[in-house]
């Protein structure tokens, strides 16, 4: 079997993934901002590390996945948004900030719930390592790579470029820093245009702020991921992963902060998910297109046609490789959906099929059979391509079908390979890609409405027998629970939900 190659964004090529530690994994992937509801651009970076997690685990490594919360405020687009982000909503919502950080995050959590994503094995919160990053940036400090101004600390980005390769990973050139970032907030106080920020000191209105030996502030955005992946998978570790829109600055300050204070590079391995595209435009709050994914489960945006299932869009993001942009809309999703149900019932097939012989009647087809099924880990091996996998998948439904419909002999294939098959679908469709059948899931509600059913027309039999004690009953339990049945005047019953 091959070995897994994965697309190093540090080093621009395919490379042998090799753990530091063999059998073990350390993988790092920055988590979401809980200064608002999560949306449809946080789906992707989640899902394909929660992937990147599940293989490994499947490959036999026993993996620590960090994944943070990012509560304490920080400059997104640093200096654009010169005001901290969870401050300021908490003062418009009227509420404690970390109120408002136990209600995004729970909401994120219930999101990754839907998703099937696993929770990671430790998910540290910025506000919980305030010491750790006071440290770090006195680090930084003494190694003469910082400086403090007017209770600010900001990293040295000149100096460290005269000696360490700066701009490497996200392909940045210092003139590019010098023009974007002319008109940065606290410009003024800064040495270079191009520095950036490792603590902040905290205007009088601000909320948020922990004593420092600068005086009362806040982090910076870039420290708090450097002192948590050290603090958790040590001065090096194996994956950092994140969207491609983290390179920079936030990927960039972070190896130059770790390179500063552990002598390394933090990561061996940085992967980089590419980014979501709606009806072909970037994602923006000018282009009024950005979709909370509350909204896509109910499908309550006015660029939604209907509610997706949760699954369908992981299937949807994993059709296609993650290093490739995607185009999300209503037809590609709506196409994942009949998609996603070909195999689905393709994989339930497989399940009952009672076929094969000891040697495969028709040689020809087990042979590509079993060469389809073997594509899935090559697949995987190159570049996590779970697109590919998908694709190899697909090839092998009309067989599947076949066998069922018997158009293909139930012998034609040999038990060894329908046990393969099986196999092979199980441990991508449900371990490695997490997906779960939508409608399966959704069995439980079929059977209710049976159940509901069946009290109504019990109802209408005491109701005829004039046996009002068991149709109040019904009524009046059913509406302690919630739903409520209403005597229409043409003798019918209708069912609403409170
Ligand atoms: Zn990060």
């Amino acid at each position: 079997m091959s070995t897994l190659k994965v697309y190093n964004s540090y080093t621009r090529q395919k490379e042998e993934f090799e753990s530091l530690v063999p059998g073990y994994a350390g993988m790092y992937v920055c988590g979401p901002t809980v200064s608002g509801e999560s949306h449809l651009g946080h789906a992707r970076p989640f899902i394909t590390f929660d992937v990147v997690y599940r293989y490994l685990m499947h490959l036999g490594y026993k993996v620590r996945y960090v994944r943070n919360i990012t509560d304490a405020g920080h400059f997104e687009e640093e200096g654009r948004e010169a005001e901290d982000k969870i401050s300021a909503k908490a003062q418009i919502e009227k509420l404690e900030p970390m109120e408002l950080v136990q209600k995004y995050t729970n909401l994120f959590h219930w999101a990754m719930k839907q998703f099937n994503n696993l929770d990671p094995s430790i998910e540290p919160t910025a506000t919980g390592h305030i010491v750790e990053q006071i440290e770090m940036i006195k680090t930084i400090i003494d190694a003469g790579y910082a400086y403090e101004r007017n209770g600010s600390v900001y990293f040295n980005v000149v100096k460290y470029a005269e000696q360490f390769p700066y701009g490497k990973l996200s392909g940045r050139v210092m003139d590019d820093l010098l023009e974007t970032s002319r008109e940065l907030e606290g410009q003024e106080e800064k040495n270079n245009k191009q520095d950036f920020a490792l603590w902040k000191a905290a205007p009088p209105e601000h909320i948020m702020r922990w004593n420092s030996p600068w005086g009362e502030g806040f982090p910076g955005w870039h420290i708090e991921c450097s002192a948590m992946a050290t603090k958790y998978l040590g001065k090096q570790f194996d994956i950092h992963g994140g969207g491609m829109d983290l390179q920079f600055p936030h990927h960039e300050s972070e190896i130059a902060q770790s390179t500063i204070c552990n002598h390394h590079v933090p990561a061996r391995y940085w992967l980089h998910n590419n980014m979501i595209t709606i009806n072909g435009r970037k994602m923006g709050k000018s282009y009024n297109n950005v979709i909370k994914l509350t909204e896509l489960f109910s499908g309550s945006h006015p660029l939604l046609e209907q509610s997706y299932h949760p699954m369908t869009v992981r299937f949807f993001i994993l059709q296609t490789h993650y290093r490739s942009t995607l185009d999300f809309g209503n037809e590609a999703l709506q196409a994942a959906q009949k998609g996603m149900r070909r195999l689905w019932e393709a994989y339930d097939v497989l399940g009952k099929l009672i076929a094969g012989a000891n040697v495969a009647a028709d040689a020809e087809l087990d042979a590509r059979c079993n060469k389809l099924v073997d594509e899935f880990d090559e697949f995987m091996n190159d570049d996590l391509n779970t697109a590919k996998v998908l694709a190899s998948m697909f090839e092998l439904v009309p067989v599947i079908n076949g066998i069922k419909d018997k158009h293909i002999s139930a012998e034609a294939l040999s038990t060894a390979t329908i046990e393969k098959m099986r196999k092979a679908f199980k441990a991508y469709l449900e371990d490695i890609f997490g997906l779960q059948d939508e409608q399966a899931a959704g069995g439980d509600n079929g059977k209710l409405d049976g159940v509901l059913q069946l009290l109504i027309d019990i109802r209408k039999e005491a109701k005829s027998k004039k046996d009002f004690a068991t149709s109040d009953k019904i009524r009046n339990q059913l509406q302690e629970l919630g739903v409520i049945l209403k005597d229409e005047k043409d003798g019918s019953i209708s069912v609403s939900f409170a």
